[in-house]
């Protein structure tokens, strides 16, 4: 009997993307004959250095900062631990002891509730540690208010750490007006730590350098983190931007590699990868008005031809990729199995980081039960997604949600 191979139709681009095939041929000599170590004297090692500040460039060159500015990691998830556990431990050196004594001194951190988990974890380590740590709630949208941010802020905060794009609903923060409230308050004369520093803004880019606008100076950030699976590069790779002069104390201590900000020899090919894709992904941007029409023709006829499903997140502050949908009396897990049975890959919660059956954090923090966060599933569209892609997957899934609803006796048809 001749199996019949189905055509593999991949949605699951916020989780990981494929490796772009330019991207992997710039990365192929650094894995073959050029071998070398950066921090060789001899040329095989000097031509390492000159790919790694080749794609320190690029990078430089796409947020609109300056070369030296970028520190390399082994994951954004690195990047951001950098940025957090970096910030909290310099700032022990450098708040002054006059208006806030250094023994009694506790650090105060503002993010969100729907932060990814490498935000998330650092800041309730801190906490454990004695910070305060302020988790914003969202809108019904998956929205940060701008205000809520506004009013968090005291004396004492010494980090804002923001999502720029959830990975799970795909809502797009208010990056730009949170950048201008902090740069604004740095520069008044109140400040009360008694520095232009604080508090420094970070935020985790990693789901926007596809689609936003990610000029940091624009935006007023100090701080920002990038990965390089989610955009067509290689996975083990992601960077830091760390804006000139901003107080961080290294976590990674060794031989003193990435402007001894992240000790540990360079991991060139991945590093040569990042660069490459990155540049590329300046064109990714022009094909954004493609992607919101696949993406809301797929939108509108789950909605339409399924009932009982709904939205989750935003429909207008949304990535042009994400769809993220709620289905009544079904499991998004077993949706999700028996789409694979058909070829096709699809996420539930946030898989690109927990294995986990509990609810999503980020569905909760909508004010969803967590029935509905159960029952969610995650569409995400990437550059080689077709019309075909989505009409196939309209066709089939009413079909599987049908027939699992009849198994658990739902009222709905
Ligand atoms: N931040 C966000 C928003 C993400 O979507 C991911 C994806 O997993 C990460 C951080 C972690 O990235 P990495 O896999 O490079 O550690």
């Amino acid at each position: 009997m001749t199996k019949i191979v189905k055509k593999q139709i991949y949605f699951d681009y916020a989780a990981t993307t494929p490796i772009d095939s330019d991207v992997l041929r710039q990365m192929m000599p650094y894995l073959k004959e050029n071998y070398g170590n950066p921090s060789s004297v001899h040329s095989l090692g000097q031509k390492a250095v000159i790919a790694i500040d080749e794609a320190r460039e690029q990078i430089a060159q796409f947020l609109n900062c300056l070369s030296e500015e970028i520190i390399f990691t082994g994951s954004a998830t690195e990047a951001n631990n950098l940025a957090i556990k970096g910030v909290i431990e310099s700032s022990k050196f450098q708040v002054p002891s006059s208006k806030l004594h250094a023994s009694s001194f506790k650090p105060h951190i503002i993010t969100s509730q729907i932060e990814h988990h490498a935000v998330l974890e650092p800041c309730c380590q801190a906490e454990k540690r004695g910070a305060e740590v302020t988790y914003l709630p969202v809108d019904k949208e998956g929205l940060i208010s701008v205000l809520d941010v506004k009013k968090a802020i005291k004396p004492q905060t010494i980090l804002v750490s923001i999502v720029y794009a959830n990975n799970e609903i795909g809502a797009i923060q208010p990056i730009a007006e949170i950048g201008n409230i902090i740069y604004k308050l740095r520069n008044s004369k109140s400040q009360a730590l008694n520095s232009k520093q604080y508090p420094i803004f970070h935020t985790d880019a990693v789901q926007a350098v596809n689609y936003l606008d990610c000029d940091v100076k624009k935006l007023n950030i100090d701080l920002l983190t990038i990965s390089g699976h989610k955009i067509y590069g290689p996975k083990g790779i992601g960077a830091l931007f760390i804006k000139k002069g901003t107080p961080i104390e290294p976590q990674i201590l060794g031989g003193g590699q990435e402007f001894n900000f992240r000790s540990g020899t360079e991991n060139v090919a991945g590093i040569v990868g990042l660069g490459a894709a990155i540049k590329k992904a300046q064109t990714l941007k022009l094909k954004n008005k493609n992607l919101e029409k696949l993406r809301d023709k797929l939108i509108d006829r789950i909605l339409a031809s399924i009932p009982g499903s709904q939205l989750n997140g935003s429909r207008k502050k949304r990535l042009p990729n994400n769809i993220n949908i709620s289905f009544k009396d079904v499991e998004g897990e077993a949706i999700a199995i028996n789409l694979d049975y058909e070829g096709i890959a699809v996420s539930t919660g946030s898989a690109c980081s927990s294995k986990s059956l509990e609810s999503s954090h980020v569905l909760l923090a909508l004010d969803s039960s967590h029935e509905r966060a159960h029952g969610s599933l995650r569409f995400s569209l990437g550059k080689n997604t077709t019309e075909k892609e989505i009409d196939r997957i309209l066709n089939i899934l009413p079909k599987i949600i049908k027939r699992l609803r009849k198994i658990s006796g739902s009222s709905f048809k």
